[in-house]
């Protein structure tokens, strides 16, 4: 077990203002690994003015400079990529392929996206007799989640520190340790001091205390809608700008014309990579009534496949909430057709692949983010039905459509009230803006838009 001091402000690891500390438990075997610190009000507000100082500096820097910065991140984290894997894994209890691969690998794409951006992006552009500047916003206050822990912190603090703001980043209280590794690459990579801050701490703490401080611009936040809803609160009462990135309930739409082998397989593998722990997870599957048996049992027998191969939830709070959310299938009428609240894991916070059949789009399961490896499969009469189950939550972050030809599946995603749709499987892009429809968020992650958040613009005219 190793007791972690200090919180990274102003380019250096400060001692914790107070003495209290933070547990991190290996979520496969539920050890203690690790204490940091638990920051409190006065930590966050060393952060933040020394955030607020290094903002002239940091704003006025030319934008290749910022760039080169931003690749020197970049080569330190692909230096430090077996470390990023490890840490993810003794903290969420990822296995160790998809350690590597998306949370060490996913981070790197896009810090690596947003140091070409910097250099490209047109900071400064002509409207009519205009000159109009995209200049930072200022201080971002951001406050991350534990599910994709390191990809969460550089969606937001690459765009900042591209766009020109500084950055005091709050993590996860069950995922500080691979926040804590990113502060020290930062670090290395020659970004000067106070540019970006870490502080551990208690999100009713250390989170709010961010939120609500009169030196943060713009809070950007990613987590439950709970929590998102009460730092909209505080952000529209004190006019600051607000960034909300919450849940999803994804739906996975397999028109007819498709290959449903392929289009099942992937739809399950979406769902039960990282546990299910995926805020744009695909985890309503919409079939055609004529396939839905074979899809079914396409499905159950894939989720089967899986077998122990996923890793635990984060915490026994989480898995206590996906069992509820079993139980409660059960109780609504859906029919489990693989998995359920048992696991034979003797130790971790384990929750078999799940798959319900005979879902209705108006169960809890159909409607409510589970979080947990549990997928929903409910069927559709006619596209336009298909279309009404697709858009009837209260969410739209994500989702799948699936069709003989591409043209066919995009006619359908575009009507779709979700903000990001792959087409016959998709591939990851970097680029793609993401974010939410409805009750999904508010504003855009990734690429040249993920760096708009970051700006303000301002006009000249001649
Ligand atoms: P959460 O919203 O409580 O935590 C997210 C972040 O917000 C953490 O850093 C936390 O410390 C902080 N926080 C908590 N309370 C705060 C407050 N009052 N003020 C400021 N910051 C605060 O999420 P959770 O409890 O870890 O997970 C619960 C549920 O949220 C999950 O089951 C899932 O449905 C959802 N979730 C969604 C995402 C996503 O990517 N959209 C990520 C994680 C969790």
């Amino acid at each position: 077990m190793k007791a972690y001091d200090g919180m990274y402000i102003d380019g250096a690891w400060r001692p914790a203002a107070g003495p209290d500390v933070i547990e991190v438990v290996n979520p496969a075997d539920e050890q203690v690994i690790a204490t940091v610190p638990a920051g409190t009000v006065e930590d966050i507000d060393a952060a933040v003015r020394a955030a607020r100082a290094a903002l002239p500096g940091w704003a006025a820097t030319p934008p290749a400079e910022r760039a080169a910065r931003l690749a020197a991140l970049r080569d330190v984290l692909v230096a430090r990529r077996a470390e990023i894997a490890e840490t993810v894994t003794a903290e969420l209890g990822s296995p160790p392929k998809l350690s590597d691969a998306v949370h060490a690998g996913v981070p790197i794409a896009v810090a690596g996206s947003y140091a070409e951006l910097a250099a490209t992006y047109a900071f400064e552009e002509k409207a009519g007799n205009s000159t109009v500047f995209h200049e930072p916003v200022g201080v971002v206050g951001a406050i991350t989640p534990w599910n994709y822990p390191l990809h969460q912190i550089v969606a937001k603090t690459a765009p900042a520190l591209a766009a020109g703001c500084t950055i005091v980043v709050k993590p996860a209280e069950d995922t500080p340790l691979v926040a804590r590794l990113f502060a020290q690459a930062v670090h290395e990579a020659g970004v000067p001091a106070g540019v970006f801050n870490l502080v551990t701490g208690l999100g009713p703490v250390a989170g709010q205390a961010l939120a609500e401080h009169p030196g943060v611009d713009l809070v950007s936040f990613t987590g439950s809608t709970a929590v998102g809803r009460r730092i909209g609160a505080i952000a529209s009462g004190m006019v600051k700008k607000v960034a909300l990135e919450l849940g999803g309930k994804s739906a996975n739409v397999i028109l007819p014309s498709a290959d449903l082998a392929r289009a099942v397989n992937v739809g399950v593998a979406n769902v039960m990579s990282n546990s299910g722990q995926t805020c744009s997870a695909w985890t309503r599957m919409l079939v055609h009534e004529d396939r839905y048996d074979e899809a079914v049992e396409l499905a159950a027998a894939a989720a089967a496949k899986y077998g122990d191969r996923i890793g635990p939830l984060v915490n026994a709070k989480q898995r206590e909430r996906v069992r509820g959310y079993i139980d409660k299938g059960v109780a609504e009428g859906a029919r489990l057709v693989a998995g359920g609240s048992d696991s034979p894991h003797e130790k971790g916070y384990h929750v078999s692949p799940t798959v319900f059949a005979d879902v209705t789009p108006e169960m809890a399961i159909a409607q409510e983010e589970i979080f947990g490896p549990v997928l929903s499969v409910l069927r559709y009469a006619d596209e336009e039905d298909a279309l009404r189950i697709a858009n009837g939550t209260v969410y739209g972050l994500a989702g799948a459509v699936w069709a003989g030809d591409e043209a066919e599946a995009a006619a359908f995603a575009r009507r779709m009230d979700t903000g990001q749709v792959d087409i016959n499987g998709g591939r990851f892009n970097p680029l793609a803006p993401f974010g939410g429809y409805k009750q999904s968020g508010v504003g855009r992650e990734l690429g040249s838009h993920g760096l708009a958040e970051y700006l303000q613009t301002k006009s000249l005219q001649f």
